[in-house]
Parts: C-alpha cells; structure tokens; sequence
C-alpha cells in the first residue's frame, strides 16, 4: 500500500504533518450504526431535485478524478487514501431507507444509488447493502438507478429484473493501460463491459458514462467505447467533463497525475486550465463546462456516435409537477 497521503482538510482547524516518512496505510473499516436517513435529497440546476442513496461512505476503488472525495472530510478525514481506506459502512442501510420510504415514498418518483460511492465496492460482497436496500425498492415499487464499476452488480441480476431500473457503467477509459493511471482500484474495463453485457442479456436496461473526459487523454476514445458499450447491449449514455469541487480534490488529482503519468502531466493540466480561464477548478456550476473548441469538439463527436449507433436520451421518472419543466431540465 502507499503511505498515507492527505490534503488538509479545510473542515478542521488543525492539521498535523509526519516529521519524516509516513506510514503505509492500512484498510480500515467502520460500523455505523446511528444512521438517521439513506435518502439525500439535492438540487442540480441541469437536473433538478436528486434523490440518492448510499451504503457506504469512503471507495476502496480509490479514482484519482473522485469528487466525492470531499465528503470523507465532513467527517473529519482527508479526501486522499483516508477516502479509500477508512471505509464507513451503515450497516442498518436497509431498515432506515424502509422507514424512509414508509414516509415519503408518495413525495420520491426515483432513486439513484451513487454518488457518494460505488455502490458494489468490494465490502458489499459480505455486506449486502446495496443488494437488501434494492430489496426495499422493490417492495415500495421504487424506480431506481445505479452507476457502478464493479461487476459485483450481476450479483443482484434476481432483483434487478423485478425492478424498474437503469444500469449505467461508468467505462471512461476503453484498456486498462489507459484506465490505471487514474482509476487505480477498480475492476478493469473489459470486465464493466463484460458485466454490461450480462445485464443487458438479462433484459436491464443498461447504459455507459463517460466520464470524467480529460481532454488530450481520452476524448478521441469517445466513438470506440460508444461502440464497445453498443455491443454489450447498453441503449443510453452520457458524458462529462472533468471537475474538481474542492481544493484537496484537486491537489490530490495533480499530486497523482504527476507521479503515474509524469509526461503527460503538465499537457493534460494546461489543456483543462483553458476550459475554466486559467484555473482547474470551476468557479460556479455553469463553469463546469468547457470553454474551448476542444471540447465542443469532444462533445460534437459523442453526439454523432450516439446519433449513430442509435442511443437514446435517459429521462428519469418523475413527479407530476415536474413533467412541465423544459426540455433541457429534463434530461439525465
Ligand atoms: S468508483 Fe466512483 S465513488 Fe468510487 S472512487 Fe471511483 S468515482 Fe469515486
């Protein structure tokens, strides 16, 4: 394992160095017990209200790009290996979300697990969280979404084919030479694709994000992993540009770029200051698109592919009052 490397965490008002070499860390795994709700609701301006759900805080799948690294720090960690390696698991996920939906399952048109953390990260294998909370979902009717990385998600194939649910599998890098660098826990990508494909056969609907894009590393893989995905069965996807929320996300980000891709560093770091005016980080919501021809370029070329191969846009259920929003709010 690395030694232990953290940002500050802005969230504390002191922080502490290693006067010489920093232990290695060591996984570590918590027990939750107190949870109060597993439904977070959030607002995004291009998607409106947000409902999700997690059974774990922290990702052992530890990529570099995370912007749920952040949240590890609200509980007083740091957003580099302490996100990957002291791993929170609410182990009465299930009794909670059913409670939670006992109240409010008139007020939530849909799920989406993800977000905070895969929802099939190692751990769940004994856990079973995610698998008891989709339980739940069928009971209250749910729909739901997850995105994953992990095969492991095959596991709940007999759950899943009795709910209403989309699969996507976030695949942004088509070989595992390319993946690496920046994904460095993660199952690699023929195995998503593999995964993708048995879920499709079992009749899920499943889809691919691309994301994050990193412009000048990945963004001309767009038509070969559209392609690959429409082979394993999926019928939606979606891109993203890269973001960095917080400082420490992006300080970590740079730290980890520079050691696994020392060449490429500076070009990739350059490239993405000129999506956001000469910062990496974006300054409001709207920022977090590019600027540049680059990437109109990149996004020219994901909507010919989907066009092509046939892709369709994915609308989440919704409450009444939401079917009058305009198109563009609609849209996943
Ligand atoms: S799998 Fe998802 S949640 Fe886990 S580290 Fe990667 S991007 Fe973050």
């Amino acid at each position: 394992m690395r030694q232990v490397e953290n940002p500050p965490n802005p969230y504390l008002k002191y922080s502490a160095e290693f006067l010489g070499e920093p232990p290695e860390t060591k996984l570590e795994v918590f027990e939750e017990t107190a949870t109060r709700s597993m439904i977070t609701k959030s607002f995004m301006p291009d998607r409106g209200d947000r409902y999700t759900v997690n059974c774990y805080r922290g990702c052992i799948h530890a990529c570099t790009y995370c912007f749920a690294r952040r949240y590890h720090e609200f509980l007083g960690y740091g957003a580099g290996t302490d996100f990957e390696t002291k791993i929170v698991a609410k182990i009465n996920a299930p009794e909670v979300l059913r409670e939670d939906l006992r109240k409010t399952r008139e007020k939530i048109p849909f799920l989406e697990f993800s977000f905070a953390t895969d929802p099939y990260l190692p751990l769940e294998a004994n856990y079973e969280l995610t698998r008891k909370c989709l339980i739940v979902c069928k009971d209250f009717r749910m729909p739901v979404g997850i995105i994953t990385k992990s095969p492991l998600v095959t596991r709940d194939l007999d759950i899943l084919t009795k709910l209403n649910c989309t699969v996507f599998f976030s695949i942004p890098f088509p070989t595992t030479e390319k993946s690496k660098p920046f994904e460095l826990y993660t199952p690699i990508p023929d195995v998503r694709f593999r995964a993708m494909k048995t879920l499709s056969e079992a009749g899920i609907k499943v889809g691919i994000g691309i994301a994050p894009i990193i412009l000048g590393y990945n963004d001309s893989d767009i038509p070969a992993l559209l392609e690959k995905a429409k082979d394993a069965g999926a019928t939606k996807a979606f891109i993203n540009l890269i973001h960095f929320d917080s400082d420490s996300i992006e300080q970590y980000f740079v730290q980890r770029l520079r050691e696994k891709l020392p060449t490429q560093a500076e070009k990739i770091i350059n490239q993405q200051k000129r999506e956001r005016g000469g910062n990496l980080r974006h300054k409001t919501f709207a920022d977090r698109a590019g600027k540049t021809e680059k990437w109109e370029i990149a996004v020219k070329l994901f909507d010919l592919h989907f066009r092509r191969l046939g892709f369709e846009r994915f609308e989440k259920p919704q409450k009444p009052e939401e079917k009058a929003l305009p198109v563009q709010q609609k849209l996943f």
